[in-house]
């Protein structure tokens, strides 16, 4: 079976051998690094591109999940680096997301089709071949982590982050919301596991710093691919999820309110 990772550009080595490819989307080409691991074909798609040239309101998030689509991908497992909120999630500490709330507005955040159910954002099974994953590699996983989505590129105000954490936000970001809500409207099963690479301004004193975040996720790098590749090994061909219902569910909307529509017509 096919599965698909979406990373940070330094796990583009995440499998010993890989072919690098491009896939050609009406949003633009898209690169891919195929491989092979624990007998499936996997395919992981740099979110930043190959030289982590686009911040995050720059990345191609239609391109990659349509990439993913192309190339025959069901199941999509994420990782990202985040500024953590608690200090139940320490620096270098990984989190699973479990549901988001998007405060962005200055992107394109969806395909424009379907009004898809997103009550759970994110993939049951999937989240549960990441805990099985950090369980089996005595990794501390944070399991219920909400996700605050922002614009960026600019880090957040203490007054922003103190009112993300009076509101229960856990982690802060600026990809996964968009990246969540397009891979469901695509029908995708997604789940993402978040490496904290700083503590978000205002719930320490220390102030975010670029050096330091580089430090932390190339210190933990090693742990955060083995995680991932342990989760592949758990993805199963079987779903007992609800991701594909739901935008079969939204497809059907969308149907019935245009004959209707017709109908009236
Ligand atoms: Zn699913």
């Amino acid at each position: 079976m096919k599965v698909g990772v979406i990373g940070g550009t330094g796990f583009y080595n995440l499998l010993d051998q890989v072919n690098e490819m491009t896939v050609d989307t009406e949003y633009g080409e898209i690169l891919v690094y195929q491989g092979e691991h624990a007998g499936k074909e996997v395919y992981f798609i740099p979110r930043h591109g190959a030289s982590h040239d686009s911040l995050a309101h720059q990345v191609n998030y239609k391109g990659i999940i349509t990439a993913m689509t192309k190339l025959g991908v069901e199941k999509v497992l994420g990782m990202c680096a985040v500024g953590s909120l608690t200090l139940d999630i320490p620096v270098g500490g990984f989190a699973l997301l479990n549901q988001f709330v998007d405060v962005t507005t200055k992107r394109d955040n969806t395909f424009g089709k379907y009004s898809c159910d997103m009550s759970t954002p994110y993939c049951p099974d999937l989240r549960n071949d990441f805990i099985q994953s950090a369980e089996n590699l005595n990794i501390y996983l944070y399991h219920n982590a909400t996700y605050i989505c922002v614009d960026g590129p600019r880090y957040e105000t203490s007054a922003e982050i103190k009112l993300y954490a009076s509101w229960g936000m856990h982690v802060v970001g600026m990809t996964n919301a968009t990246e969540a809500a397009l891979a469901r409207e695509a029908g995708l099963c997604y789940s993402v596991v978040t490496m904290a690479s700083d503590i978000a301004a205002g719930i320490t004193d220390t102030p975010p710093d670029l050096a330091m975040h580089k430090k932390v996720i190339n210190e933990n790098k090693d742990k955060m691919a083995n995680l991932i590749l342990n989760a592949i090994s758990n993805v199963t061909e079987d779903s007992t999820c609800g991701c594909k219902a739901a935008y079969e569910r939204a497809i059907k909307a969308r149907e019935d309110k245009l004959k209707k529509a017709g109908v009236a017509n």
